[in-house]
């Protein structure tokens, strides 16, 4: 879906002019030697790129501006080998705008007990010279990830892999458009929001076509590009007799694969990277579009319904930072509760548009009316989703400051078969019980909406956060409620006084 590997981090080694051309020489090489070990590592999913090691402020200026403007660029990664002054960091720091990583190492994992000496002390300096620049990134008040350990432990490697995949996501959104058809489902409050300060904060822009734009794209697929993707379905998912070719609700399947081809056609025609759309505002469509969202996410578009354009770039935000790991990241929604004591449950779903990407097996197409928006009976990808470790991520505008909650689940896999209930679903157990999670989570504000991922975690989602200077709320085992409505009530203040 999304080649991570087109994208490069650049690794920045910072020391001084002091040390004399030996210990600068052994520096590069030492660097270099780190970066190529990352670049085979299997858990950092992008390029690193090593850079000339940096002693002055004029070199650390220019490599950032650099880095600034570089289209593969998302992300720097800095290492103090030996000492390197802070104050000439602050000129590249100011200008700093993408996403920084201080990776807290050294080139020894050992201390070389027995020959250790100056020379060796004069060298291996991380230990302090990293402190002397943590500290200009703090005074200066700027968001970073902090790695800590040798460069060759596997739990570096994958807290690097991790931040470099959420370092994607991020680029992904910078200069991203999403559209919207139609508004926001009337009356509907958590899915408005301030797109003007989403624009400035993330980099997205959100605009609205009306639904007659896309009705006439849809109307323009030819009766060829329709049998194609027609016999697609047929092949790939366990299509009911009525719709099949013959059946007597065929004509249903073909309305169904052309709203599917316009809706990619307009989206791939205005580059746009998701979408939302509202059912009540459906005007020159046949149907809502049911199989063409769950297909379209499964191709890696953002989407989230009722006019829901924060969720729909969170949605793709997660795709592209899940990108070639086991498992995806879908729109969710909450929808019904199991209140059985003895077993807690949510069953999450949506009316129609449930992720392909969250299929356990051969998805049934099926077709069943639709008790709300007046259309006719939309066609679906039924399926149920695998149980495991999974969360759900919602982005909620408080007014004076967007808000990222996060709630870790367990995803149950499902003992019944719900057969008259025709929509993908998923069951999950949200921590740290059933009772505290949903209390945490209304009391934190979170929308009905949700970023469901079976495949990021929650240190990815902070790191996200502080990306992308969003507050960050986590709902995880470790949650206890008068805590964390002290934490709501502290985090107002800070965001009052910060203005
Ligand atoms: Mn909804």
């Amino acid at each position: 879906m999304i080649d991570l590997k087109k994208l490069e981090v650049w690794f920045i080694t910072g020391s001084q002019d002091l040390y004399g051309e030996e210990t600068l020489k052994q520096v590069a090489e030492h660097s270099q030697q780190i970066a190529r070990s990352f670049n085979g590592a299997s858990q950092i999913p992008v390029q690193v790129i090593f850079k000339p090691t940096v002693k002055s402020s004029e070199e650390i200026y220019h490599i950032i501006q650099e880095a600034n403007t570089a289209k593969s660029c998302i992300g720097i990664i800095a290492w103090m080998h030996t000492f390197s002054p802070a104050k000439m960091w602050i000129g590249g720091l100011k200008i700093m705008q993408k996403p920084l990583l201080h990776l807290h190492t050294q080139f020894n994992r050992d201390i070389p007990w027995d020959s250790i000496d100056m020379d060796f002390m004069n060298l291996n300096q991380s230990a302090h010279g990293d402190r002397e620049f943590g500290f200009m990134v703090s005074r200066m008040r700027l968001n970073r990830k902090v790695v800590v350990g040798h460069w060759q432990d596997p739990e570096v490697l994958e807290q690097i892999g991790g931040w470099s995949r959420v370092a994607a996501g991020w680029n992904d959104w910078q200069g991203a458009k999403f559209v919207r058809f139609g508004d926001n489902m009337r009356y509907v409050a958590v899915t408005e929001g301030d797109k003007v300060e989403a624009e400035l904060k993330f980099g997205y822009a959100v605009n609205t076509y009306g639904v007659g734009d896309l009705v006439k794209v849809i109307n323009a697929i030819s009766d060829a590009e329709i049998d194609k993707l027609t016999v697609e379905y047929e092949e790939k998912y366990a299509v009911v007799a009525s719709l099949r070719k013959g059946g007597a609700q065929y004509g249903s399947l073909r309305e169904a694969a052309k709203i599917e081809l316009g809706l990619q056609a307009f989206l791939q025609d205005g580059n746009y990277k998701g979408f939302t759309d509202t059912f009540e505002d459906l005007h020159g469509m046949v149907q809502l579009p049911g199989i063409a969202a769950q297909r379209l996410m499964g191709k890696g578009y953002g989407f989230a319904g009722e006019g829901d354009w924060k969720t729909a770039a969170l949605v793709r935000a997660m795709k592209v930072m899940g990108s070639g790991l086991k498992g995806g990241n879908a729109f969710m929604e909450d929808y019904t509760y199991h209140f059985d004591p003895a077993n807690p449950m949510v069953l999450g779903s949506h009316m129609l548009e449930v992720d392909e990407s969250l299929a356990d097996g051969k998805a049934k197409c099926e077709i069943h009316p639709l008790g709300i928006g007046g259309k006719a009976d939309p066609v679906r990808l039924v399926f149920n989703v695998a149980g495991g470790p999974a969360l759900n991520a919602s982005v909620v505008d408080m007014g004076n400051r967007f808000r990222l909650i996060v709630n870790t689940v367990e995803a149950v896999t499902p003992e019944h078969d719900l057969p008259k209930l025709p929509v993908a679903r998923v069951l999950w157990k949200p921590y740290p019980d059933m009772k505290t999670g949903c209390a945490a989570w209304i009391l934190a504000g979170g929308a009905h909406h949700t970023s469901y991922s079976q495949n990021l975690t929650a240190i990815n989602m902070e790191d996200f956060a502080d990306m992308a200077g969003l507050e960050y709320v986590l709902i995880d085992k470790d949650t206890l409620l008068r805590q964390l409505k002290n934490e709501l009530k502290w985090s107002d203040a800070y965001y009052k006084m910060k203005g």
